[in-house]
């Protein structure tokens, strides 16, 4: 589908400020003008559901949650940051595998399956984007991921 991913993140995003039960405040920093990508909302929803809830789930009270669009050459790059535990150094490329889990006892005790970033990266890739993560144990983690983006697609409709 080609779809406003300004409105389409924007949407996501409510839902999840609607039912959160911790006092996390979110800061969105997405751009007012309509960037529109071709995707499969299907598949990116459940990404971008991936990423926001292990934000929410390894964020403390009190925690900031903060999501940004950018464009950068012929991509939109999405974050997700988040102030939680943070992912010790050595681990960083390893959340994108399946089954992978920095601490076991704790993840345990908040659930999964340590699926949903494998998940994320087959479904970013199938859209020839990228995913990575920036973390400082301790301090918190930013999820990125890119999407293509055509900049001048208004050119097409005049
Ligand atoms: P599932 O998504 O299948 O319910 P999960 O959340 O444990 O389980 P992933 O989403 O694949 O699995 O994440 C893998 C691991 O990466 C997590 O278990 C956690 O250790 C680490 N991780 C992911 N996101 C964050 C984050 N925002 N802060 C700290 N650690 C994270
Ligand atoms: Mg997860």
């Amino acid at each position: 589908d080609w779809i406003n991913f300004t409105a389409f993140f924007n949407r996501i995003i409510d839902r999840f400020e609607m039912t959160k039960e911790q006092h996390i405040t979110f800061n969105r920093l997405l751009p007012d003008e309509s960037l529109y990508v071709e995707i499969d909302t299907d598949k990116i929803t459940q990404v971008l559901d991936n990423i926001i809830s292990n934000a929410l789930k390894y964020s403390p009270e009190g925690g900031e949650i903060t999501f940004r669009v950018e464009i950068q050459d012929k991509y939109l790059v999405i974050s997700v940051r988040d102030q939680g535990v943070g992912i010790p150094k050595d681990s960083v490329d390893k959340i994108f595998d399946r089954f992978y889990r920095v601490d076991k006892a704790r993840s345990r005790k908040l659930g999964g399956t340590g699926l949903g970033l494998a998940i994320a990266k087959e479904m970013i890739n199938a859209h020839d984007g990228d995913i990575w993560a920036k973390s400082t144990d301790g301090m918190g983690t930013t999820i990125f991921f890119t999407l293509p983006y055509e900049e001048d697609q208004e050119d097409d409709w005049t």
